[in-house]
């Protein structure tokens, strides 16, 4: 490529909207432009970028026996009506309507159309396992689009899903793209470390993200400083809110109406149950008692519960205020007058994280919470309360905790979506089952962003050759000298024809403004055409190290490789 014929607009200038390195290296290099808050043209460079990504996605997930399609991303409100998250995936999704007046979204993620696809095209077992991929723009409208392209309202996915017709295809499947994925990000050079996530409003159980370490990563991971053990604590601080999330409420009601109990139940259950409870706190959340039981099973201490209920603006109540609505001092648990609380019982640190001392009811039914009989408590729980300098949970260790930005995403869906949008296959006996679904996210843009914060200088980027724009930097110093623009020309001809990627700076530009280019844009090697031209003499440079050596043009080939 001629720079002379292609659009490369570098800034001296740090701009000012840009606080982070890779969004500030991105824009001065040229290689992205802001159109509105969180949406970007990807110039020449970062296209070139972008496909180097995603040509490696491409090998590792074909590798994996994933197969490319591409879908919509006008995406019908009807399927994510049947999803039933039309209604509970919040202002993230962007909706407009046709002028007909229907109702439409922007494709945020795809599960609703691949699932109505494969319901329509896949009906026997014969035809799964399935795995399909699609690699696209996606919307949502982020809160806060920030960080450049760590986090646009619109930005570049893969996106993945698998249909089984067994749990143990399903594991097999995930296990085979956590591999690509691990195989993918270590091949951008990036410094990452696969973790258990959380899975949120996915319905997902099974889940793992793939976190580049940053500084400047929008999550936290907790780690042990001496086994592999790693997870996310995104959720921890804020549970209350994570409760209030709209994609929560459908849960949430389910388990309002299957908890409700009498209130001779409530009375046997404080009998029986409650009886070795290692601690009672009764606490206020929206003006209402909540009485949480904690068994001795489970490592939570004063000051994690404090912190806790802090986080989820719920106030402890106090001696006096106590002994006036249980009738006796938190702590003994002698004859409690319930009437006036709602019980979060058994394990209170989950049950309050799923969210289940915000349900109320407007008598006195209240909700017994058993996690294990009553609701699955994701084993992830007690993280949330993980401090540094903690045991790790895997018995090996102790927790340190660093930043992440999150590049990928892999959850085992089982049949969240299938069985609300009824695809279902018939088994080797003819019967009807849901399919077995999983779904792997990649953010492409993202994932460019994230190789551009680590790999950089005072000078500007350093791209790691897999994914760097072009592999070269072909410079003559002097385009009005007839050696150097001769020789340059050559090399470039010859270096295109032998198959390289190279930049070539024909401009007719002065050497400062072209070698502070050069190290702005970052490509792994600089070749310089100057003086010793005539000789056959060129400069070899290697971004990374600055390394430099005179070396002639015959020599040119092994030198480079
Ligand atoms: P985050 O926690 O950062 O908001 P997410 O968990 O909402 O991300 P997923 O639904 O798991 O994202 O989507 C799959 C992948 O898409 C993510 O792992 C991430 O790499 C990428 N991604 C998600 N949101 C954005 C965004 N706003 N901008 C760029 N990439 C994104
Ligand atoms: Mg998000
Ligand atoms: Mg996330
Ligand atoms: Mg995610």
């Amino acid at each position: 490529m001629k720079q002379s014929m292609t659009l490369i607009p570098t800034l001296r200038e740090v701009p000012a909207d840009a606080d982070i390195k890779s969004h500030q290296l991105l824009l001065r290099a040229g290689f992205i432009r802001q159109n509105a808050s969180g949406v970007y043209s990807y110039l020449p460079l970062a296209r070139k970028a972008l496909q180097k990504v995603e040509t490696i996605i491409r090998e590792e997930m074909d590798n994996a026996g994933a197969v490319e399609l591409l879908m919509p991303a006008l995406q019908q409100a009807e399927l994510w009506q049947e999803s039933g998250r039309w209604y509970t995936y919040g202002p993230e999704l962007m909706r407009l309507k046709d002028r007909h007046d229907r109702e439409f979204a922007l494709g945020a993620t795809h599960e609703e159309v691949i699932t109505s696809l494969v319901r329509d095209e896949v009906k026997s077992y014969k035809r799964l396992p399935l795995t399909l991929y699609q690699i696209q723009a996606k919307f949502r409208d982020e809160k806060r689009p920030r960080f450049g392209l760590l986090r646009g309202r619109e930005f570049i996915m893969k996106d993945a899903y698998s249909f089984h017709s067994s749990q143990e295809s399903l594991d097999e499947v995930y296990d085979r793209i956590f591999t690509a994925y691990s195989n993918i990000f270590a091949r951008c050079g990036l410094d990452f470390r696969a973790v258990i996530a959380d899975s949120g409003a996915m319905g997902g159980k099974d889940t793992h993200e793939f976190m580049v370490l940053s500084d400047v990563g929008e999550d936290t991971i907790a780690y042990s400083d001496t086994s592999g053990y790693a997870a996310n604590i995104e959720m921890a601080p804020v549970s209350m809110e994570y409760t209030k999330k709209a994609e929560e409420a459908k849960e949430l009601e389910k388990v309002r109406t299957e908890n409700k109990k009498s209130i001779e139940e409530v009375t046997e259950f404080l009998k029986v149950e409650a009886k070795d409870c290692i601690k009672s706190l009764l606490f206020k959340a929206d003006d209402r008692y909540v009485l949480a039981l904690v068994r001795g099973d489970h490592e939570v201490n004063d000051i994690k519960l404090k912190n806790l209920l802090e986080a989820a603006n719920c106030e402890l109540a106090d001696a006096e205020e106590t002994r006036k609505v249980l009738g006796c001092p938190v702590g003994s648990l002698g004859p409690i007058d319930v009437s006036q609380v709602e019980i979060v019982a058994d394990h209170a640190v989950a049950a309050i994280v799923n969210g289940v001392c915000g349900a109320n009811e407007e008598n006195f039914h209240y909700i017994n919470v058993n996690p294990e009989r009553d609701f699955k408590v994701s084993h992830y729980a007690d993280l949330r309360f993980i401090q540094e300098g903690d045991p790790s949970p895997d018995g090996q260790g102790n927790i340190l905790f660093a930043k992440g930005i999150e590049v990928g995403h892999v959850f085992k869906l089982g049949t969240r979506y299938s069985e609300a949008m009824n695809a279902s296959y018939l088994d080797e006996n003819g019967r009807s089952q849901p399919m077995i679904m999983g779904c792997y996210g990649i953010g492409v843009s993202r994932t460019m962003a994230a190789v551009a914060e680590q790999f950089n200088d005072e000078k500007g980027l350093v791209w790691p050759a897999a994914i760097a724009p072009f592999q070269m930097h072909l410079i003559a110093i002097n385009m009005k000298d007839e050696a150097q623009a001769q020789l340059a020309g050559d090399l470039y001809g010859k270096f295109r024809a032998a198959g390289y990627d190279v930049l070539f700076d024909d401009r007719q530009e002065r050497p400062g403004v072209k070698f502070a280019d050069s190290d702005l844009i970052g490509m792994p090697i600089r070749i310089t055409v100057g003086k010793k031209a005539s000789e056959g003499i060129v400069e070899v440079k290697v971004r990374k190290t600055g390394d430099m050596q005179e070396i002639h043009i015959d020599q040119l080939q092994e030198a480079i490789e």
